[in-house]
């Protein structure tokens, strides 16, 4: 691409958004997808993935936190976690600001993803690809739940593309089915579920397979500017329905334990709780318990 010239996010044929594009840093077809890793003027850096958006360095947090703190403190003893897909390495990192977890197991797909973001995102995922209780694994997530043993985890967090193309499977019924066999008892499993106001039919076709494996599902919203469309939604499934309805002192007393309480810029222990109180546009697409 050349320098000062528009791109456009793919995601929608009828809406989108636009960066203007200081210099194209990599742009690399992989065996899975089309990746590209521009410098913009107003968001640091920006990953695409078949020309979609993926990661921006000036909104991450909001995402990483949020689909790594909340479950990891809900369950309150999260020891052993999967990580499928987040290839930029955020999830990774933030999943390990936990003293509290002893082993994150990282599944993503493509190799790419992870070369580039480590040489063109290197402090999104910082120090986190080298901590010793780390293990990322290039393959698919299917198969790693397909192969793991029945009580490996105690959460697993699934931060994939949409349900098209390599994260297809990642929406399934045989992925759901083997999430529940693989979490721990009181296990929980959340998901990158889109953005509602223009992606419902994700959020409540999801929603019903996952109900059919766990005794409660629900999601939670987080305001990522340039996942556009407003709140995103993060599917919840959950074999312990009380690791719902943690009260905010908890969060916050369970967060201090962690060592993650006041380091963030999003997540706060108001907002873990406030999160799960969704608007009606949003919450008519789960199913009723
Ligand atoms: N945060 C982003 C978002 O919500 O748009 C998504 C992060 S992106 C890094 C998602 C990653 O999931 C991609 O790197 C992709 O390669 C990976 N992925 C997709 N399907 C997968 C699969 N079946 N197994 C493992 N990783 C997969």
């Amino acid at each position: 691409m050349t320098n000062e010239t528009w791109l456009n996010e793919t995601l929608y044929a009828e809406w989108g958004q636009r960066f203007l594009v200081k210099r194209e840093l990599a742009h690399v077809k992989s065996d899975f997808q089309d990746i590209r890793i521009i410098e913009s003027h107003l968001h640091g850096r920006v990953m695409f993935l078949d020309g979609v958006v993926q990661i921006t360095e000036a909104d991450e947090f909001v995402y990483q936190e949020m689909l790594a703190h909340v479950p990891l403190l809900a369950h309150g003893d999260a020891k052993r976690v999967l990580i499928i897909g987040a290839g930029d390495g955020g999830v990774l990192r933030r999943v390990l600001q936990h003293r509290t977890v002893d082993k994150a197991v990282m599944v993503e797909i493509d190799g790419e993803v992870i070369r580039l973001a480590k040489e063109h995102l290197p402090a999104i995922g910082g120090d986190a690809w080298t901590d010793p209780r780390a293990t990322v694994i290039v393959g698919d997530g299917i198969d790693h739940v397909r192969q793991a043993a029945p009580g490996s985890y105690d959460v697993i967090i699934v931060d994939s593309t949409d349900p098209i193309g390599v994260g297809e499977v990642l929406f399934t019924d045989e992925f759901y089915a083997n999430c529940s066999r693989i979490l721990t008892e009181r296990g929980l499993v959340v998901n990158q579920c889109g953005v509602p106001f223009m992606q419902a039919e994700e959020l409540r076709e999801t929603s019903l397979r996952r109900a059919k494996f766990f005794p409660d599902v629900f999601a939670y919203v987080a305001a990522v500017p340039t996942y556009v469309g407003g709140f995103m939604t993060l599917g919840w499934a959950a074999k312990d329905a009380g690791c719902r309805h943690v009260d905010v002192a908890e969060i916050r007393r369970r967060a201090d334990v962690a060592g993650v309480l006041d380091t963030t810029r999003y997540w706060t222990p108001e907002i873990h709780v406030g999160a799960f109180n969704l608007p009606p546009y949003i919450g008519m697409h789960l199913p009723r318990g």
